[in-house]
Order: structure tokens, then C-alpha cells, then sequence
């Protein structure tokens, strides 16, 4: 079966099972092309609560999933299985469990934790706070208490201890594996290449990568700021999926990402899976 089937199927589909089909933007190219909505976790999530089908299928890793369902319990959410690794797994949210973030509380009983929303619901539930790359700095700068176990990136935490002030923030040992995969000197090389370009970086990158860049953002923050600017061309920090959506909705406009910058977790997902998933929900 072709691409064009598949696509015909998949939005037939969606009719007759009463579905939304929710893409994160770092989704194959054609599965974001069947999407109802393309977005980052929170804005999936937050679409989610707002929809009035029975299902959403839900294209993105473990935790995104999850998410929606958390805060739509009334709705069926359907992951798609990848055989045969069964689920899209996001590394960085495994590296921190529930009872390594409880033993992390109790060696700092006046610290809170804030974690994260790529992190497993099970470490969700014992946090006192919850932020997405967009609102971190937000979210923190916002509460009451002084010192803070920041949950899992340490990038991200480090960005955050490097915009707050009077805080103590206490960083855990996680990283995504995509994101430090851009390195510096590639980014620098870009710019040689293409000198007038804007560099936007997502938070999850290295400390160095940030430092170098123009703007920092999540990849709706970056889609909103490549849409209202006047400039041309982007250096772009984060996985390089966002280009497909990037290019659509600004042709002209042109793009250049990291080559090593791909998530395997979020490219698992086959066009096919999602396929059989509604067949099946
Ligand atoms: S890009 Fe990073 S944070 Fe996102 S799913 Fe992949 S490993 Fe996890």
C-alpha cells in the first residue's frame, strides 16, 4: 500500500471511530501530514482536554501519552504499538524514576521538586509542581519555596538556574539524547556557512549551544517566532522533524538543523502503526 492509501485510510478512518489524531512535531513526515493537530506535549495535551471525540490517537512517546490522558480521563487515548518494541519509549523521562526522586526528597526535606512534563506519570505524582519547556522559568520563578530538585534534564534545570534568581536549584543527572547530540562547533559552522541566519535553540541543549544562540524556545515558541519574523533563514536547535512542519508553513523561508539531530524513540512510530491502531483502538 502506498503513502497516499495509507492517508486515505487513516483520515476515513478517523470518520467512522469517532478519533482526533494528535502529532507531535517531531513525528515522520507523513504521519504530521494526517494530523488534525501538530504540536509540543503541552499544547497536545491541552488540545486533548478541549476535543470532542471519543478517541485520540496520540503520535508521540510514552510520556506525551500519558499526559493526555492524565488530564482527560474521561477519553480513550490510544498510543500506537510499535512492534516489537510495543510503545515509543522517550529515553530522557526514563532516566528518572518515582522511588530515586523520593530518595532524592529525603535527602533535601526543604527542597520541593519540580518536574519536568517529560517525565513518567509515576514521578508526575510524587512532584509538587509541574513545567514544560516554555513555562520552566515561569513556573519556578513563580513559586513560594527557595530550593528546588529540578527533574530530569539538567540542561533545561540549568537553563532555569541560569534565569531565576534567588533560588537554589539542584539538578538531576538526565539528558535527551537528541539534543546533545548538537554540538557547539556544528552550530558555529552553520553560521559561518550562512551568516545571516538567526540561531533558535531549544532549552534541552548544552549550556554552550545556548550561549551562542540568538533566542531560546520550545518548538511552538520556535514556530510562532519563525512565523512573525522578517528575517529569512533560521539555524535551528532541535530535532530536525520540526523542518517539515518549519518549511510548510513559511515557504521562502529557509532552515538549517544539526545532522545528527533525530530522535530514533519518536521516529518508531510507522505511518502503518497508526493505521492499525485505529483499525483496532
Ligand atoms: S527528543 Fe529527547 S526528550 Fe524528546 S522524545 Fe526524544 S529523547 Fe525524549
Amino acid at each position: 500500500m502506498d503513502m497516499e492509501d495509507l492517508a486515505e485510510q487513516i483520515i476515513r478512518l478517523k470518520e467512522e471511530q469517532d478519533a482526533i489524531l494528535l502529532v507531535h512535531n517531531y513525528q515522520r513526515p507523513e504521519i504530521q501530514d494526517v494530523a488534525d493537530y501538530l504540536g509540543d506535549s503541552l499544547g497536545l495535551a491541552m488540545k486533548a482536554s478541549k476535543v470532542d471525540r471519543k478517541n485520540i490517537i496520540f503520535c508521540g512517546v510514552d510520556f506525551m501519552a500519558e499526559s493526555a490522558k492524565i488530564l482527560n480521563p474521561d477519553k480513550r487515548v490510544v498510543h500506537p504499538i510499535v512492534p516489537p518494541h510495543l510503545i515509543a519509549k522517550c529515553p530522557m523521562a526514563a532516566m528518572a524514576d518515582r522511588e530515586t526522586v523520593l530518595a532524592y526528597k529525603d535527602e533535601h526535606p526543604d527542597a520541593v521538586i519540580v518536574s519536568y512534563v517529560n517525565t513518567t506519570a509515576e514521578v508526575k505524582a510524587v512532584s509538587d509542581y509541574c513545567c514544560t519547556s516554555s513555562n520552566a522559568v515561569k513556573v519556578v520563578n513563580s513559586i513560594p519555596e527557595k530550593k528546588i530538585i529540578f527533574v530530569p534534564d539538567e540542561h533545561l534545570g540549568n537553563y532555569v538556574r541560569r534565569s531565576v534568581k534567588d533560588k537554589e536549584i539542584i539538578l538531576w543527572p538526565g539528558y535527551c539524547r537528541t539534543h546533545v547530540r548538537i554540538p557547539v562547533q556544528e552550530v558555529l559552522d552553520l553560521k559561518t556557512e550562512h551568516p545571516d541566519a538567526i540561531v533558535i535553540v531549544h532549552p534541552e541543549c548544552t549550556d554552550d549551544v545556548i550561549d551562542i544562540a540568538d533566542e531560546v524556545f520550545s518548538t511552538e515558541g520556535m514556530t510562532k517566532y519563525v512565523a512573525s519574523s522578517d528575517a529569512t533563514e533560521f539555524i535551528v536547535g532541535t530535532e530536525r522533524e520540526l523542518g517539515h512542519r518549519l518549511r510548510k508553513e513559511n515557504p521562502g523561508k529557509k532552515f538549517y538543523f544539526g545532522k545528527r539531530a533525530v530522535c530514533p524513540n519518536m521516529k518508531q512510530i510507522r505511518i502503518e502503526n497508526v493505521l492499525n491502531s485505529m483499525k483496532t483502538l
